[in-house]
């Protein structure tokens, strides 16, 4: 007797591929109830976005499958005062837009920045981040994409002490070239796409 078994599509928000340990040691036999099952056969399904699993219980030794999805789980944001919050991408994005009002930045480009953010946040594997963590990441992308919105951002941000910690840093953009000449740079460089 085989039985099409689902309790392990777990549905939360979207969110980086973690399995959830406490999940599967907790999987019961859903015939007998048992715990202890050995998995027989392991496959992923056409698409590629799940596992199929053959499992055998060892108390009663019926046969079931289980899929398993893989999820996109962020970090949670540990803020300053303590309290943790959901990640929210698009309380990201505003920050981001916010910094570069009326400067001349895509909406693609802030896009492929909030993604990378994401992506570094995932890649951490960590269940939350400090929030100042993923302002500096924020700080790097706009330093890339528009110095302005990267002092707009920082002002902010980092909420300078004073005005000779504030021109510090502009000192220090000085030395950092502009997306726009780093587009020139590379546009000097011989073509290399092999
Ligand atoms: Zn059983």
């Amino acid at each position: 007797m085989s039985l099409l078994w689902i309790g392990w599509q777990v549905c939360c928000p979207p969110s980086s591929l973690v399995t959830r340990p406490s999940l599967l040691k907790t999987m019961h036999c859903p015939f007998c109830g048992a715990d202890d099952t050995r998995v027989i056969d392991s496959r992923l399904t056409a698409d590629g976005a799940q596992v199929r699993r053959r499992r055998e219980c060892m108390t009663c030794a019926e046969r079931f499958t289980t899929f398993e999805t893989a999820e996109l789980v962020m970090p949670r944001v540990l803020k300053n005062d303590g309290k943790r919050e959901p990640f929210d991408d698009e309380k990201l994005r505003a920050g981001i837009l916010r910094a570069v009002e009326k400067r001349p930045v895509d909406i693609e480009e802030i896009e492929n920045a909030v993604n990378r953010i994401m992506k570094r946040m995932r890649a951490t594997g960590e269940r939350e981040l400090p929030s100042p963590q993923i302002g500096e990441w924020v700080m790097e992308e706009l330093r890339d994409l528009d110095q302005v919105a990267y002092v707009r951002f920082a002002s902010v941000y980092r909420s300078f002490e004073d005005v000779s910690a504030f021109a510090e840093e502009i000192e220090r953009l000085k030395n950092v070239p502009s997306a726009e000449e780093k587009r020139q740079q590379q546009s000097l460089l011989p073509d290399d796409d092999t």
